[in-house]
């Protein structure tokens, strides 16, 4: 049977992209369709402009610490509008970039949704139809809102980077990945930030003594952070309401009688939202955003109907070559939901094109796979946490938390952690944990020796860098505690 195309990829974010180019590349013939902007979520409103939205954030302590350092400096107020249009700019050019490897690379584009109809067949949204002997769906995710009345009032990580302004008064909603990151980010560029977080500890499932760091570090900083705690109703208070409180911040603003909460009103024109924690506090903030996880996108794509198998979560269920339960329907990235990372769709992406197309069958390794999350300090990890280790057999635990030197000069308490979790039986290292500035970097580092295997006495013949943070995993000589 003669197809339209050897592939056709729905979704053209990171992982669809290089899929697409790659196959192409490699002689097939390829469509792809995107519904939204080329780069997918990494790029637009992900990854790319997070990251510069963490630059933009970090200088006010620099300007600060510059000071101290000898520079004689005037306080000046950040530009929202002046930033945001630099960044639009920027997510601009990006975009034409993937837009132009892709022509580049002779993929056709389809600048559309497009849905499964059959299992060798999409259909975009104005009817047309096109065939392809082996779809790629690679439809990323979205942020999701928690299931409460008025949810709709608070903002997702998607708005936060067209925001007209800079909310005076933020509350962040979670304690994972995005909540910490923007928390930091927000408090960074000036804006009060209240986070509530359900659980004991943010950021779930990384190191306890690393993210118990970071969340002091990021009360030191300025973040009203609430452990325990969460939003249990919302409404959008009067204008009125958010003067009744000038200056006077979100805990100042605690305390709020219910009785005052605005009725949502069909035509609801933004403003101040009035919120009650689950501690019994009433507050009122300018914006609340939810940082409450992302759900894959397969809804009314037509997959289940095809016999695609679906998980709990919404997520397309595929075995370790991406494929689904539909031998000519493959899915990669955070469509599965497996790890939902942008250089992990890319690995999936190419290893699905090796399997399809190269006839080399390679499944994707998800074993140690280091990241960072950029909060202010940055945590970065790979391998084991403690805590994991700890079960799986004994461990010796080298550990060291110290006030860095260029933010001591400037008399800031900062402090930063680097850890390593060593089997005690064979010497390996099973896992690395960074708390510092550029974490993110230094992990990347730390990551190549530990999936390498690399043994406590690797690092330690390794000579030191000196003066840096980082030498401190290969000059900690006596484990902090065996267990
Ligand atoms: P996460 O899964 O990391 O965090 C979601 C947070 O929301 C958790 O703290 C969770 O609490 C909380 N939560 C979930 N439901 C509710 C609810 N109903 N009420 C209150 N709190 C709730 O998701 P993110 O949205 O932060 O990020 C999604 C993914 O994107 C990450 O897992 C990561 O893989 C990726 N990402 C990676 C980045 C990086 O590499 N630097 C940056 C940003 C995102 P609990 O812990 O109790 O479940």
């Amino acid at each position: 049977m003669a197809f339209d195309y050897d592939l056709f990829v729905i979704g053209g974010g990171s992982g669809g992209v290089r899929a697409a180019r790659v196959a192409a590349a490699g002689g097939a013939s390829v469509g792809l369709a995107e519904s939204s902007r080329m780069g997918g979520t990494c790029v637009i409103r992900g990854c790319v402009p997070k990251k510069l939205m963490v630059f933009a954030s970090g200088y006010r302590e620099m300007f600060d610490d510059a000071r101290s350092y000898g520079w004689d400096l005037e306080d000046g107020a950040f530009d929202w509008p002046r930033f945001s249009g630099h960044l639009n700019t920027e997510l601009d050019r990006l975009e034409n970039v993937y837009r132009s490897l892709l022509n580049g690379s002779n993929v056709e584009i389809f600048d559309t949704r497009a849905k499964l109809v059959d299992a060798h067949m999409v259909e975009m949204a104005d009817g047309t139809r096109k065939s392809a002997k082996h779809i790629l769906v690679a439809t990323g995710g979205r942020p999701v809102r928690p299931d409460m009345p008025n949810a709709h009032l608070g903002l997702v990580s998607d708005d936060l980077f067209q925001l007209p302004e800079l909310p005076k008064r933020l509350l962040i909603i979670g304690g994972g990945f995005i909540a910490c990151e923007f928390a930091c980010i927000m408090n960074g560029l000036g804006v009060e930030v209240t986070q509530f977080y359900r659980g004991a500890q943010i950021l779930r499932g990384f190191d306890d003594e690393a993210r118990g760091l970071v969340a002091e570090m990021m009360r030191e900083k300025g973040v009203k952070l609430h452990l325990g705690t969460n939003i249990v109703d919302m409404a959008r208070a009067g204008d009125d309401h958010s003067m009744s409180f000038p200056g006077g911040g979100t805990d100042a603003a605690m305390g709020v009688p219910s009785a005052e909460r605005v009725v949502e009103s069909a035509a609801d024109e933004g403003g101040p939202v009035w919120v009650k924690a689950s501690n019994g506090t009433e507050a009122v903030y300018d914006a609340v955003l939810f940082a409450t996880g992302r759900n894959p996108n397969t809804a009314d794509m037509g997959l289940e109907d095809l016999g695609v198998e679906i998980g709990r979560r919404g997520e397309i269920v595929v075995d370790d070559y991406s494929q689904t339960a539909v031998p000519s329907i493959y899915a990669i990235g955070d469509v599965t939901n497996r790890v939902q990372l942008t250089p992990v769709a890319i690995r999936e992406g190419m290893a699905f094109v090796e399997t399809v197309f190269n006839g080399n069958p390679t499944p994707v390794d998800h074993a140690l796979i280091p990241s960072a999350v950029f909060t202010q300090p940055e945590l970065g990890t790979v391998g084991l946490t403690e805590e994991q280790a700890r079960e799986q057999e004994p461990v010796e635990i080298y550990c060291t938390s110290f006030r860095p030197m260029q933010s001591a000069f400037a008399g800031r308490p900062d402090r930063v952690l680097m850890k390593l979790v060593v089997s005690k039986e064979n010497r390996t290292v099973l896992g690395c944990h960074i708390v510092a500035p550029g974490a993110g970097e230094m992990i990347q580092m730390a990551g190549i020796a530990v999936r390498m295997g690399a043994t406590k006495e690797d690092f330690d013949r390794t000579v030191a860098v000196h003066p840096t943070m980082s030498e401190e995993l290969v000059t900690m000589k006596t484990p902090m505690r065996v267990a």
